[in-house]
């Protein structure tokens, strides 16, 4: 079974977001439980966790079909003390919204060591600030994005990646999320069955499928190894539909949301179709 759905709205309530999944044919969804543009979030009230999963509840949508998405001013490797300590904290408390959610994934972009810090150092870093989150908190998996490469962000390597894991002291409650535009632009092909198969393959063999807790479904208007980070909507950007055919047709992907994050909303739906189509489901 394939969850495929989209990274939905939130405007108007936290509770929005699976009724708007439900009303483009989602089996998955993504969300922000805060504002992800700006430090200071309105704490959770326990009116609105529980509107909230009364509506996933409503509309069917278990904790493997839901994955959310952390802030974007966090950066859990970042070379300064007091920068990295409010990053921390931020990380925290999205793990606690979480948790008061039933939402038991949380996807993040691993961290940028802004020119000031040696690659492995920032990774030793990233992975301390995700051993003290999850020893703060409990039932959510930290799940690592993998990156384009843009500017100094790192996790645009399978190498960095499993790295992190490596360092990770609870590996339970660790994953990764794959987004397909990141990691072409990062030098990895999805093109084609060869080239599809060749990534996959050195996923597995760095770091292992057991590990893969969601995916972004973004074709990528970046070229291929650009290091550019330019989502597309699917078949209009340079990685064209057949990766995401082979997603469809791949068990490795079952059971895992799996997550639009391309530009046009108002195309969702025909995209969630278009997909269940290729895989003769519906
Ligand atoms: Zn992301
Ligand atoms: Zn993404």
């Amino acid at each position: 079974m394939k969850y495929v759905g989209a990274h939905v709205s939130t405007a108007g309530g936290l509770d929005k977001a699976p009724q708007n999944a439900a009303g483009i044919g989602a089996r998955a969804f993504a969300l922000f439980t805060r504002n992800q543009r700006q430090w200071a979030a309105k704490p959770l009230t326990a009116a609105e966790a529980a509107a909230f999963r009364k509506q996933c509840q409503k509309a069917g949508y278990g904790p493997d079909q839901i994955l959310a998405h952390d802030s974007y001013l966090i950066n859990l490797g970042h070379p300064e003390a007091e920068a990295l300590a409010k990053s921390r904290d931020a990380f925290v408390s999205e793990l606690r919204r979480c948790e008061a959610l039933g939402i038991t994934r949380l996807n993040f972009h691993p961290g940028s060591h802004l020119r000031s810090l040696p690659e492995e150092e920032c990774l030793k870093r990233i992975a301390e600030s995700i051993d003290i989150a999850l020893s703060e908190t409990s039932g959510v998996t930290a799940v690592i994005e993998n990156t384009a490469g843009q500017g100094s962000n790192l996790g645009f390597r399978f190498e960095q990646l499993a790295r992190i894991i490596d360092r990770v002291g609870d590996k339970s409650r660790v994953g990764v999320c794959l987004d397909t535009a990141h990691a072409f632009a990062a030098g990895y092909d999805l093109r084609t069955a060869e080239s599809f198969a060749a990534t996959l393959e050195e996923f597995a063999r760095l770091i292992g499928f057991a590990y893969l807790k969601g995916v972004h479904l973004n074709d990528s208007q970046a070229d291929f190894g650009s290091r550019v980070d330019r989502h597309a909507s699917l078949g209009e950007g340079k990685l064209g539909l057949a990766p995401f055919f082979l997603i469809m047709g791949d068990p490795r992907f079952d059971a895992i949301p799996l997550i639009l994050e391309t530009p046009q909303p108002e195309r969702w739906a025909a995209e969630i179709a278009l997909l269940y189509g290729s895989a003769g489901t519906d």
